[in-house]
């Protein structure tokens, strides 16, 4: 047990310096966050996070600082712009070996505790927030799990996050809507508009069948339905090899009652959004 060294009196017994036991003399290191101090073990802070065991090689010095007391009630290290709840909470997922339920923290106080780990790197720690924050964020904190994702850049919740959006049948509600910048909604609007597009054209082309004016059969490139703001389907006959819109190519189809399609294409939609826009300018 060569690193746990006993504590050895001087020669003379009257006064020299003792040697300190490497495992049990606790150095202790003092921060100042607003105006109240945290005293706590220096050890993990110096051994998970590379952010501070690189202030910590720095040379200590001032009243009350040696290599194991960094920083004294009169002295403490400053950590700016930190806030207190963020830092209590990270200290308790630091510092106490408990079990999440144990701990017996909201989710505001893992998101506090998340950022700071994020900041300065401790990452079993991140680890640690992120999943008790996957287990309390239920599917109805669809949006403020995605917020999290984004502003801590956590990589595996954004795949199945922005899959469900694309794919779900409801749309947004207004006040989801809200929470999110104009360019991201953006991005949703155009992945949805893809995903129906694509259920679309599988319905188009493998039930409806359209049929041209020449009796050639209509299809359309199925990457350019996906990707491309332009659709159209276009005659397979060689002589003829004409293109219509979407449209035009379900009504083409020899098994819609023209009536009723007419009715669903050119109005429901359009009287949408009609109604849409007179609520907005008013
Ligand atoms: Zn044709």
């Amino acid at each position: 047990m060569s690193h746990s060294r006993r504590i050895v009196p001087s020669s003379t017994g009257t006064g020299g310096a003792l040697a300190r036991d490497e495992e049990f003399y606790v150095a202790f290191i003092t921060f100042r966050v607003g105006d109240l101090l945290f005293r706590v073990p220096r050890k993990p802070f110096e051994e998970k996070s590379t952010a501070f065991s690189d202030m910590f090689k720095l040379p200590q010095s001032g009243p009350g600082n040696d290599s194991y007391n960094v920083c004294s009630d009169e002295d403490p290290l400053r950590l700016v712009g930190i806030d207190q709840q963020d830092f209590r909470s990270f200290l308790k997922v630091l510092l106490r070996n408990e079990s999440p339920a144990k701990l017996n923290m909201s989710i505001n106080e893992w998101i506090g505790a998340l950022r700071l780990a994020t900041m300065w790197d401790f990452d079993a720690e991140r680890r640690k927030s992120i999943d008790v924050l996957d287990e309390l964020l239920d599917e109805g904190a669809l949006i403020r799990k995605l917020s999290i994702a984004r502003e801590f850049g956590i990589q595996q919740w954004l795949q199945p996050i922005c899959e469900e959006l694309t794919t779900r049948t409801a749309t947004l509600a207004p006040d989801q809507a809200r929470q999110l910048d104009l360019g991201f909604l953006d991005s949703i609007h155009l992945a949805r508009e893809a995903h129906l597009k694509s259920i679309l054209y599988h319905i188009v082309t493998k039930y409806l069948q359209p049929v041209c004016f020449c009796g050639g059969d209509l299809s359309a490139d199925r990457r350019a339905v996906v990707r491309s703001p332009e659709w159209y389907f276009q005659c397979d006959s060689d002589a003829c090899k004409r293109e219509f819109t979407i449209g035009d190519a379900i009504r083409m189809s020899p098994h819609i009652s023209k009536t009723d399609i007419q009715e669903d294409l050119g109005q429901i939609a359009n009287s949408m959004l009609v109604q849409r826009l007179m609520k907005s300018s008013i």
